[in-house]
């Protein structure tokens, strides 16, 4: 493995709170692997699979992969086993993992922000279309993951990423998963600061860099200088959030700790100001902390937000300052959290007068052959780019302003809306039980079903309801900050238990951020799901004053 352990020199050590027994933490001398995903990393380092998969397994096939690789080291380079057909929800609890492998693989592709020129995306339609059975789903994560994807596949599938700037590598596993970038980043009108220089840094420095390979689990990363704060920085690891100082100019904030699935939480606010060219060193300071401090015994609380929530900001700031960067941080309020939407779509005025456009796929479903006819699309209109957002959108960028109306007209016969109902705009899903082995139910069918039946029934709502459909606790798709979060589970429906959902009702991130009220009596079967929605809406449409959104009216 790569024997990075704790090597700080600090100048200054600050008194950090220390817990009664060891929780695996590297700097305080815990070094031992203490559960055999430790042990796994320790064995070999992940980053070593990349070199088996192109020289010996996808020449010998699926049967010659190793289980450690399968089910640990696959993952750092993009790449899970995918759920095997068959199994229903109520059996997942009693199988073993290996009885849900398929010898199929699901695969991330991490834009982390970078503008996809027309061949970028009309490569990864051609993936999509002729090595995974025309998946091409748009995460939020901006990521592209495929479905169906064979190992004796996947070099050539690298290959043609790379010759357009793509890759996999380090977008799943203990690792500095995929990073969010704005998707409008130097192009918005009313940005604060382009951060996209400062993302390329941090890339360049970190993916398969053994010093951030072994890391106590997955480290996300987010980085905005628009003010909607488009980023989700709330939900994040690290996240660097554009802020002005009065006296120093457009900078970053750092905000650390969020995360959501078990145990949710918010990102703290460390109020300082770090300037563009130092954003960088930041990262690799925060990134530094959680893999020498972070907790490794109990893959449960190996995120960063158990360190921050014990150590509280201002211990986590003095930390970074003294061990990591050898300095003191410049002191900034925080910027202010914005309401409304951070998604982008529709049209909108650039800095060179051109406009960017967003699209909405329903809940992130795309394919192959959507990217390619898109790419064709972005052809004929000369349109500069697309990138990727953290709410399963896509951003068309640099579209001439006499170009708008005619493309829109063309993408709505794709398929893609710049135009999106309000439903069809506010409705995100993970990969539930289609592909994911975690998941307990369906999420991508039910949340296109439930988007055209509440199209139908509330054709005209005046205000954003955000609806977010999780096909199991990890919340993937943010169940706690929206404003109908959805946990797949399984409930009891005439004495049987059937797909269903535990609703959590008014979530929120930005100046209302909160987690939504977990409510034990509003469980609803996934067939009820219309009904249940539709019930809840009624109710706040009947009720709400003149003004109050969903959320307000929730927290009432
Ligand atoms: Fe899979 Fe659960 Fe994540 Fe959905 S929330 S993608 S079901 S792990």
């Amino acid at each position: 493995m790569s024997d990075l352990r704790y090597t700080a020199k600090p100048a200054t050590r600050t008194e950090i709170p220390r817990p009664k027994r060891g929780e695996g933490q590297w700097a305080l001398g815990y070094t031992e692997p203490l559960n055999k995903n430790e042990q796994s990393k320790k064995d070999d380092d992940p980053l070593n699979v990349q070199a088996r998969i192109q020289h010996i397994y996808s020449k010998r096939g699926f049967a010659s992969i190793d289980p450690a690789d399968l089910r640990g080291r696959f993952r750092w380079l993009g790449l899970y086993t995918q759920r095997a057909p068959g199994f229903d929800g109520g059996k997942t609890a009693m199988l073993e993992e290996e009885e849900l492998d398929d010898s199929y693989f699901m695969m991330r592709v991490r834009s982390d922000g970078q503008l996809l020129s027309p061949d970028a995306v009309r490569t990864l339609g051609t993936v999509g279309r002729e090595f995974a059975r025309d998946t091409a789903d748009v995460t939020d994560r901006e990521n592209v993951q495929f479905h169906w994807i064979r190992i004796e596949d996947v070099p050539e599938i690298w290959e043609r990423l790379e010759a357009v700037g793509l890759s996999t590598l380090e977008a799943c596993g203990d690792s500095p998963r995929p990073f969010l970038g704005s998707p409008v980043a130097g192009v918005a009108a009313d940005e604060i600061i382009d951060g996209s220089e400062a993302l390329d840094e941090i890339k360049r420095r970190v993916l398969g860099n053994p010093a951030y390979s072994n890391l106590p689990r997955k480290f996300k990363t987010a980085l905005t200088g628009h003010p909607s704060h488009d980023v989700s920085p709330e939900t994040n690891d690290v996240a660097f959030v554009g802020t002005v100082h009065p006296d120093h100019g457009p900078g970053f904030d750092l905000w650390v700790g969020g995360g959501l699935s078990t145990n949710p939480m918010l990102a703290q606010k460390l109020g300082v100001w770090i300037p563009l060219e130092e954003v960088a060193d930041a990262w690799e300071g925060v990134a530094g902390i959680f893999r020498d401090y972070g907790y490794r015994r109990l893959r449960s609380r190996a995120r960063l937000k158990f360190l921050v929530a014990d150590w509280g900001a201002d211990t986590f700031r003095e930390v970074l300052e003294n061990e990591y960067l050898g300095r003191a941080l410049v002191r900034c309020e925080s910027p202010r959290s914005p309401v409304g939407h951070r998604d982008h779509i529709g049209v909108h005025e650039q800095q060179d007068g051109k406009r960017y456009v967003g699209l909405a796929p329903t809940a992130g479903r795309v394919s192959g052959t959507l990217l390619v006819q898109l790419a064709d699309l972005m052809d004929e209109y000369s349109v500069a780019g697309a990138r990727l957002t953290p709410y399963q959108k896509i951003v068309l960028i640099g579209v001439d302003a006499d170009a708008v109306e005619p493309l829109l007209d063309r993408l709505d016969e794709i398929g893609l809306s710049g135009r999106p109902s309000n439903w069809r705009r506010n409705t995100m899903a993970c990969t539930g039980i289609e592909f994911c082995k975690l998941a307990i139910v369906d999420t991508k069918d039910r949340a296109r079903d439930l988007v055209a039946e509440l199209d139908r029934r509330f054709p005209d709502l005046d205000v954003p309801i955000t609806v977010n459909v999780n096909g199991c606790p990890n919340a993937c798709a943010r169940t706690q900050v929206a404003d109908i979060g959805l946990k797949g589970q399984l409930v009891m429906s005439d004495g049987e238990q059937v797909e269903g959902f535990q609703v959590h009702l008014g979530g929120a991130t930005g100046l209302l951020a909160n987690f939504g009220r977990k409510l034990r009596a509003h469980k609803v079967t996934s067939a009820g799901l219309d009904d249940y929605v539709t019930v809840v809406v009624t109710n706040y449409l009947a009720d709400r004053t003149e003004g109050e959104s969903f959320v307000e009216w929730v927290q009432r």
